[in-house]
């Protein structure tokens, strides 16, 4: 059993399991990487499983076999900017959007309470109410726009899991919520303060975390930290790079996801300590004859068994087990990055 209020106030990496899975791993070798915690997409697993049926064989971790803890994420972001995009077909309003299966033609409606419904019967432990997330650079008006709705929907969610199920004290399940205001300094503030006032069990950092040059959004960031109780969960979403983790943890946030660790593993981005800025490119000629491991620092099973070159060639005549190797290794390196957190 998880204790999920202990898990509040620990530093936790999550791994994407996007579509009920961490691609190329088992459960177990998910839990040897030290792995405490996953995100699941709502969306993924709604198009793909069917909320019902997932809710009758028993939710996610029971499929899985997952003893972890299982965040999941609103399916907002994913709808809007798929419907934005005219990659789907759907229509946003002001209660969240319409949209059509491309697999079936099944219509769903995402909103703030059908999206606690779906995420309820996906059997998540952390729940994220439906935020209004927008593209980036927008103008004041838009970001207004974009507050005054996230407010409004999460404290729709905030009613609606606490009349409907009964809220943390009946389901154990604990509740957050986005904080939108692009970078305006004062709307993230405003949005920060008013969903203090609904009441949270986290602050999620909403909205693109990196400016065109791909730095941190610091100020932004700051702005959320600085106007939210620092004993709630602070889960920077999509953050990051290792350096990145580092400065948002330093500021105040405790939880990071980003769908790079895994997906780095399968093209042949290692993380290793042996490299200056930490980043070995294994298919690289000069590793196909070295036998050292990819980080001499690493305690995981595929630095203790096997090498640079060994890897470099799974990888390189596209064998899934090297990816598994890869996956689990640069899993393994972020544990011990989190682990190393002060
Ligand atoms: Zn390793």
């Amino acid at each position: 059993m998880i204790d999920i209020n202990e898990l509040t106030k620990q530093k936790l990496f999550l791994p994407d399991a996007t579509r009920g899975a961490v691609r190329f791993l088992t459960t177990k070798q998910l839990e040897e990487t030290g792995t405490k915690g996953i995100v699941t997409n709502t969306l993924h697993l709604l198009i793909n499983y069917g909320a019902n049926n997932i809710e009758k064989l028993g939710g996610i971790k029971n499929l899985m076999n997952w003893h972890g803890m299982v965040l999941t994420d609103s399916g907002g972001f994913q709808v809007f900017s798929l419907i934005h995009s005219k990659k789907w077909k759907g229509k946003i309003h002001k209660d969240g959007a319409i949209f059509k299966s491309p697999k079936d033609g099944t219509q769903y409606e995402l909103t703030p309470e059908s999206s606690i419904d779906i995420q309820m019967k996906i059997g998540s432990d952390v729940l994220v109410c439906l935020d209004d997330c927008r593209k980036t650079n927008l103008s004041r008006k838009e970001a207004e726009e974009s507050v005054d709705r996230t407010i409004k929907w999460a404290q729709r969610c905030r009613e609606y899991f606490d009349k409907e199920y009964g809220g943390t004290k009946e389901t154990d399940k604990l509740l957050t919520c986005v904080v939108q205001g692009a970078n305006f300094l004062d709307l993230r503030e405003r949005c920060a303060k008013e969903l203090v006032d609904i009441g949270f069990d986290g602050y999620n950092f909403g909205g693109f975390v990196v400016d065109e040059d791909g730095e941190l959004v610091l100020d932004e960031m700051r702005a959320v930290i600085e106007n939210t109780p620092s004993d709630k969960i602070k889960y920077a979403m999509g953050v990051g790079k290792p350096e990145d983790i580092r400065r948002a943890s330093e500021i105040g946030y405790n939880w990071f996801d980003t769908v790079l660790v895994t997906r780095n593993a399968r093209h042949g981005t290692l993380y290793s300590s042996d490299m200056e800025n930490e980043v070995l490119r294994i298919g690289n000629a000069e590793y196909a004859n070295d036998l050292n491991p990819i980080d001499s620092n690493c305690d995981c099973e595929v630095c203790k068994n096997y090498s640079r070159a060994y890897i470099h060639y799974l990888l390189k005549i596209g064998e899934a087990t090297g990816m598994t190797l890869a996956t689990i290794h640069n899993l393994r390196y972020y544990q011990k990055l989190i682990e190393g957190l002060s």
